[in-house]
């Protein structure tokens, strides 16, 4: 590359803007409100994580097989940017002794997550989460939380028009007799199939219900639903859970095409959907209960239930009135000639009760007021030679155009 060519940011990621951030911290803001309405508590883990880790509980995802953003450290350790928090999380439970205080242990966690996924409008190679987990409790109330608080939030950041998509795919007791009527379902029609459909029929025979592939569509209806064959406690839980969501008056659609690929997702899994949206669209929150995830790590059997939101789509669909007015500058400083070091000061006790900038460019007294103009300070604070000897300046209200000279230590008094 020749070095006159300025260096780009890498592939899939991308920045977010002081014009866009109200509507991000309005997002993260509502997060926090209602994870602490909720009751649940702040984590932050670490993005990075033993590669291990997530392959381990991962096979057989596309956020793993094909996504997982791999390297070798400098030592040679062979670690992962999260592709999701539950997997961190579930560790940090453990290993922060969560798992010895009050149960279930309620957590939630605000950031970037990574996947080597290829880049399209909607979808980074990072991108950022709000994820909720219940750890330690088996109860079918905290799925039923858990949904309600997923709700909360997105009514929170103003898209309350949701579709809520609910199914439950049993456990280890059940799920693999289903999955033998699947197969024995599929078999006969493996050669209608698209390719990688072909491969799931064997491997992941469960993943072929959620196939978006239009040749695999028309065999879904008739194949066996996951609902009609629970055992009696997964039937129970899945019972329980609908009653709890009634309850709630939180409507919701049954999908019995909605399914985790892995075995330590248990009963209940749920994706929320902007209203009226196609099938196709990008959920704004999925999750579900994952009982068998903590073994998977190598702890002690635990259960477990959560969800992560997507703050990317999150930003992109809020309405506008939901997003604060960006605060304005209270005060731009602006010294007409070589005065840095005394509109430096001004400027510091000015902070004292607002916003502050200084205008320090060498460029003419009306450029400067056009550069107020435009930042929206409230108050300009002028300053001259003259004036700046006599440790007074002009205080401007942009507003109303009325000017006055105060001595600098008036100033937080009149901008208060
Ligand atoms: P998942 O962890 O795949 O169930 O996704 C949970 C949420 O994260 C989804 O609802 C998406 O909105 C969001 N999400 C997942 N992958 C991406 C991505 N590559 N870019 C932006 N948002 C994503």
């Amino acid at each position: 590359m020749p070095r006159s060519e300025p260096i780009k940011a890498v592939r899939g990621v991308r920045d977010i803007l002081p014009a866009d951030l109200p509507r991000w911290r309005a997002a993260e803001q509502a997060a926090r409100d209602v994870g602490h309405r909720f009751g649940y508590e702040e984590i932050v883990t670490p993005v990075l994580e033993h590669a291990e880790l997530i392959e381990r509980v991962g096979e057989d995802t596309d956020a793993v097989a094909k996504e997982l953003y791999r390297f070798d450290d400098r030592g040679g350790r062979n670690l992962a940017l999260r592709p999701e928090a539950t997997a961190g999380v579930v560790r940090a439970y453990f290993e922060g002794g969560l798992n010895q205080g009050p149960q279930p242990s309620r957590l939630y966690l605000i950031g970037p997550m990574f996947r080597y996924d290829r880049p399209q409008k909607g979808r980074y190679r990072q991108f950022y989460q709000f994820n909720v987990e219940a750890i330690g409790g088996a109860e079918p109330a905290l799925d039923s939380e858990v949904i309600e608080l997923a709700d909360a939030w997105l009514d929170e950041v103003g898209l309350g028009d949701l579709r809520l998509e609910l199914n439950s795919i049993g456990d280890a007791k059940c799920r693999p007799a289903y999955l033998e009527r699947l197969k024995a379902y599929y078999r006969p029609l493996k050669d209608q199939l698209h390719g990688e459909c072909q491969l799931r029929l064997e491997r992941n025979p469960l993943r072929l219900l959620d196939c978006k592939v239009p040749q695999c569509q028309p065999f879904k209806k008739d194949a066996p639903r996951i609902t009609d064959f629970l055992c009696d406690e997964c039937s129970a839980h899945w019972t329980s859970v609908l009653r709890l969501l009634d309850a709630a008056s939180l409507e919701y659609v049954l999908n019995p095409y909605l399914v985790r690929g892995l075995d330590y997702y248990t009963r209940t899994v749920f994706e929320f959907y902007p209203g009226g949206a196609s099938g196709q669209q990008d959920a704004l929150a999925s999750g579900g209960r994952y009982d068998g995830l903590a073994e998977a790590e190598g702890w002690p059997a635990t259960p477990g239930v959560g969800f992560a939101g997507g703050v990317d789509r999150v930003t992109e669909l809020m309405p506008i009135d939901s997003i604060p007015a960006k605060p304005p500058l209270d005060v731009l400083v602006i010294p007409d000639g070589d005065l840095a070091i005394e509109a430096a000061e001004v400027a510091r006790i000015c902070r004292a009760v607002g916003a502050v900038a200084v205008d320090y460019a060498p460029k003419s007294l009306k450029a400067k007021m056009r550069s107020a103009n435009k930042l929206g300070a409230r108050w300009v604070v002028l300053l001259t030679p003259d004036e700046a000897k006599r440790r007074v300046a002009q205080l401007r209200d942009m507003s109303s155009g009325d000017q006055v000279e105060l001595d600098w230590v008036e100033l937080p008094t009149r901008l208060a």
